[in-house]
């Protein structure tokens, strides 16, 4: 058993075989240097320095799973069932692909001083003395990674500018009307959000908008978004999507024999919501897995069809989504958005399919488990915020 990518769901995947009872080989190859570690605190407490590092508490010697770090796989050959690495090929039996995502990066700013990612340790160390410096930060991106970013940002001292090309925060993520109250969150913290804004240029000591104007930037941090840690698939055969994921069915197998996917380098069809699914956040990296190894093992197949889940920190907000709101029919609010604790609703001939928490994780434990039963709620009971969720059956 070989899995390529030591991230969370690669040593998911790693644990859940053993787990499950698998007796066989287990090989972990992962391209960075580092002990593996979680993500999420890289752009919280890491960040900020209240915690040193965020390696995952696994003992891989003692679960007999043989890690090799700081290895890159630079191709697979589906039909020989070999993978080809810098250190010389590795036959597998089977073959788990989790090599996770890979920030996109701001045309024209790639390798200019200055400019920062957010995506690894790596990263997050060099980030750490730039907010100790206290300067002048242009966030690129209004998403989830750029709205954390600015928060840490904020908390460090630093002046915080966050550049967004669209109409509002979260555009990609959130309908208009339930992104747009969290742009005052910005305000709030006293950063400044400029919508609208399209970056033209970074030149030293600043970054250029289309419109002509200069920001100030002592470091630019690009948020904008993430793609598949695939190009070294390429030509592999095995078949990726129109954004360079890999394309896995509801057993979350890949289009070669023996090999599968798993979290953020992947997507799958929720039989769910009815629409093939690229999820890159936490909860599906440990998810996965757990079917992958299922699967793998073959004693009871197992189908993945979560519901998604989700949490931010941002702006001294704790942000939880669960589930999928594109096929919504009907949009219920619980609380004031201008307030400090407020959910949504979104439902779909009466039955909850997706809700966001501001504050409020009651909503969100018991949202998700009306949304896993199907539930049929009454919208008029769901508006009245001091009733609890699950008292608003219909
Ligand atoms: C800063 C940050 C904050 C986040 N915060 C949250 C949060 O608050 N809530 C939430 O739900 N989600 C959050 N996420 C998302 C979450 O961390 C990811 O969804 C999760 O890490 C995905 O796990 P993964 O194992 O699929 O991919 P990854 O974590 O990307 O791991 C993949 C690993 O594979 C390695 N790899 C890639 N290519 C190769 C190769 N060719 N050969 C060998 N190894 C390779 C990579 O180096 C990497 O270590 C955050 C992500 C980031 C970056």
């Amino acid at each position: 058993m070989v899995v390529v990518g030591a991230g969370m769901a690669g040593v998911q995947t790693a644990v859940a075989l053993r787990e499950q009872g698998f007796t066989g080989t287990v090989t972990l190859i992962g391209a960075e240097p580092h002990q593996p570690y979680d993500r999420p605190p890289l752009s919280k407490a890491i960040l900020l320095g209240k915690a040193e590092g965020s390696a995952f508490d696994v003992d891989f010697e003692a679960l007999g799973i043989d890690l090799h770090l700081g290895r890159e796989v630079t191709g697979v050959r589906p039909g020989d069932h070999e993978l080809d690495t810098e250190a010389g090929p590795v036959p597998y039996d089977v073959l788990v692909l989790a090599t996770g995502a890979e920030p996109i990066t701001l045309p024209g700013a790639e390798g200019v001083p200055g400019v920062h990612l957010l995506r690894t340790l790596d990263d997050a160390e060099r980030l750490r003395p730039v907010l100790a410096r206290q300067h002048d930060i242009v966030v690129v991106g209004a998403g989830w990674i750029g709205a954390e970013f600015a928060t840490a940002a904020r908390e460090a001292g630093c002046a915080v500018t966050v550049v967004e090309a669209a109409d509002r925060p979260l555009a990609g993520a959130l309908p208009d009307e339930v992104a747009a109250p969290m742009a005052a969150w910005y305000a709030d913290s006293g950063a400044v959000l400029r919508t609208h804004a399209r970056v033209r240029r970074v030149e030293p000591g600043a970054v250029v908008l289309d419109d002509g104007s200069r920001i100030p930037a002592d470091a630019v941090v690009v948020g904008i978004g993430a793609r598949p840690a695939t190009r070294w698939l390429t030509g592999s055969g095995i078949e990726l999507g129109a954004h360079g994921e890999v394309v896995a069915d509801d057993h979350l197998r890949t289009s070669a024999p023996d090999v599968y996917a798993v979290g953020d380098c992947a997507s799958f069809p929720s039989g769910r919501y009815g629409e093939r699914l690229m999820v890159h956040h936490w909860d599906n990296a440990l998810q996965g897995p757990r079917t992958v190894a299922a699967n793998i093992i073959g004693e009871a197949p197992a189908l993945y069809d979560p519901v998604p889940y989700f949490w931010s920190e941002q702006f001294g907000r704790f942000v939880q989504y669960a589930g999928h709101h594109t096929s919504a029919d009907a949009t219920v609010w619980r609380g004031d958005p201008a307030g400090p604790a407020w959910s949504v609703c979104w439902l779909r001939e009466g039955r909850l399919v997706a809700l966001l928490a501001v504050g409020r994780p009651r909503d969100l434990a018991q949202g998700r488990r009306l949304i896993e039963a199907g539930t049929v709620l009454d919208p008029e009971l769901l508006a009245d915020p001091a009733r609890p969720l699950k008292a608003a059956t219909a």
